[in-house]
Parts: structure tokens; C-alpha cells; sequence
């Protein structure tokens, strides 16, 4: 359903529009963000020479104005009084969705606040566009933009995501001077069988996505001379471990510590507890329910 106010035939109603734009192919834009960068009084763009492309590629002559990280506060400010009397403005940033990992979230919370109309214009985005290609779990997930950039800070997010052991898959936007860093780190972290994708370059001419375990994705980047491109990097939510791989339950794998490494039950118990990043107890209960299931 159209919303009443919001049809091809009837200028366009007074608000704030949040205007996705594309990631890369310029196909992604949608009817509707053209006819409402068209329509709109002003476009508040994260960069308006990258902007200035797009709209001089459809023909778009709508007057353009700064609003990026530096100037959010007080073109915010501004733009508002615009909207108070009135105003039709649309915010885009250089790629994709403005609010995710972009500027966009400031100007939408005052906005609403000042009880300004906002209308979200769907479109392209870098995280979702991965995730559904990504062979990962889609029905739960977790983005958490990007990766902190000091190796220590970036080790301690990922070692705290690792103990959560959630069905939600992780989804990371990353650098190519960085990548190479942050596999390292999950190798370390949530261990080389982790099962993780990297999307790169998507919608774009180069589009490729690398699905398998860290290890094996860390082994294929380090064999290229460089690494280019935008990135997003996804990993399963839940620790893939060797006996997890081959469908063990929790007391196949306690049992199976037992014969192999001829560690008593209890010291099993433990390390199986820390293979699967969960606590002590939670693994004893799990070790109860799965006992039973085996007899
Ligand atoms: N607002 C954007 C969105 O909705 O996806 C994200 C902007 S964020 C500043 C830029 C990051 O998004 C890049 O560093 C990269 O991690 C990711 N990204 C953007 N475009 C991409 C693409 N075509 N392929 C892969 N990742 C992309």
C-alpha cells in the first residue's frame, strides 16, 4: 500500500526523507528515491561532489548542502527549522542506507523530537545484501559496524562476542588494511573452523564472496598481493569446533575427550565447556539433558 500522501500523482508531503542510495551499481537506486530527490526542496548529502555523480547521472537538479560527521549538530539544527515551516528534505550519504555506519541517525531522532514527519526510502545496503548471500544463518543477526581498529580492543570485542555463543550471525563492515588483522584476531578468538564469509565489492563489476572457515578465508587473502575493495565480513554466531562440525552432541564430545585424552569427566566437561565458549554450568546441564537423550 502507498501511503495517501505519498503517490506519483500529488507533489510530495512536507518531512524528512532518509533516502538509500546505491552501493556500487547504480540500478539499485529506486523509482521512488528518483522521484523523491527530484521533488524534494533540498538534498543533505555526506558529500556533495560524490552526490553531485549520481544525481547528474539521472538528470537531477535539485540544489544540494553539506550535512556529514562534522556538521551534524548544527546543519542539523538548521535543517530542522527548514522542516518546522514546511520543508521537503532528503538526507542520502555517499552509499547505501544513511544512518548505518553513516551520518543520517542525528537529524531522524531531532526530527521526530520537533514532531517533523520522517519517511525511511528503502534501498541498497552493504550488511544486508551480504547477509542473504552470506550461506549463514539470516533469520537472527547482529551488525555491529566496524570492527574496533586497535588490535587489542579488537581481540577483547571479538573474545566477548565468542562467550555469547548466539544463534545471531556477526556482521562487520571492514577496511582492506584491516581485514587481514581482523582474521587473524578470529582465528585466535573463536578458532581456525570457524565458519565466516567475506563479501566484497557487491553489486559491483569484481562482486565475490568467500565462504568457509577463517582459516582457510585468512589463507586465501594472504596469498593475494593485495586486498582491495569495500568489505563486509560475516561470522557464525554460533563456535564451530571440530566435533560440532561432524554433529556431535555435547556428551558424545564429553565422551569422547574421555577415551581419546583419558581425562576424567568432570575435566571433559570443562574443556568441552570451553571449546563451546559457554560456562561451566550451563555445559553440565546441557552434559544431563544430552546424557539422557543417549540412552
Ligand atoms: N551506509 C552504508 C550502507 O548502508 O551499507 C554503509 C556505509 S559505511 C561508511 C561504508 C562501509 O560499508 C565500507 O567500508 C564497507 O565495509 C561497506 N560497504 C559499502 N559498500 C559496499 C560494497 N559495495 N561491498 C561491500 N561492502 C560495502
Amino acid at each position: 500500500m502507498v501511503p495517501e500522501n505519498d503517490t506519483p500523482d500529488i507533489p510530495l508531503a512536507p518531512g524528512l526523507y532518509l533516502v538509500a542510495t546505491p552501493i556500487g551499481n547504480l540500478e539499485d537506486i529506486t523509482l521512488r528515491a528518483l522521484r523523491v530527490l527530484r521533488s524534494v526542496d533540498r538534498i543533505a548529502c555526506e558529500d556533495t561532489r560524490q552526490t553531485a555523480k549520481l544525481l547528474s547521472h539521472f538528470g537531477i537538479s535539485t540544489p544540494t548542502v553539506s550535512y556529514h560527521l562534522h556538521n551534524e549538530q548544527s546543519r542539523s539544527s538548521e535543517l530542522i527549522e527548514t522542516l518546522r515551516t514546511g520543508g521537503r528534505i532528503a538526507i542520502v550519504s555517499d552509499a547505501g542506507m544513511p544512518g548505518i555506519a553513516d551520518p543520517g541517525a542525528t537529524i531522524a531522532t531531532d526530527a521526530i523530537a520537533a514532531g517533523i514527519t520522517v519517511y525511511p526510502i528503502p534501498g541498497a545496503n552493504a550488511a544486508l545484501s551480504a547477509l542473504i548471500a552470506s550461506g549463514l544463518p539470516s533469520e537472527s543477526f547482529t551488525f555491529h559496524g566496524f570492527l574496533p581498529s586497535k588490535e587489542g580492543q579488537r581481540r577483547s570485542t571479538l573474545e566477548a562476542l565468542r562467550s555469547r555463543q548466539e544463534k545471531a550471525t556477526h556482521i562487520f563492515y571492514e577496511t582492506p588494511h584491516r581485514i587481514l588483522g581482523a582474521l587473524e584476531d578470529i582465528v585466535a578468538t573463536f578458532g581456525p573452523l570457524q565458519r565466516i564469509t567475506l563479501a566484497r565489492e557487491l553489486t559491483k563489476l569484481h562482486e565475490e564472496f568467500l565462504r568457509g572457515t577463517a582459516a582457510e578465508l585468512l589463507a586465501t587473502l594472504s596469498a593475494r598481493p593485495s586486498v582491495r575493495g569495500e568489505m563486509v565480513l560475516l561470522i557464525d554466531g554460533i563456535l564451530t569446533t571440530e566435533t560440532s562440525e561432524k554433529g556431535l552432541s555435547l556428551a558424545d564430545e564429553v565422551q569422547a575427550l574421555i577415551k581419546t585424552q583419558n581425562l576424567s569427566e568432570k575435566d571433559a566437561l570443562k574443556q568441552v565447556a570451553k571449546n563451546r565458549g559457554i560456562g561451566k554450568s550451563e555445559a553440565y546441564r546441557e552434559f544431563q539433558r544430552s546424557s539422557l537423550r543417549r540412552r
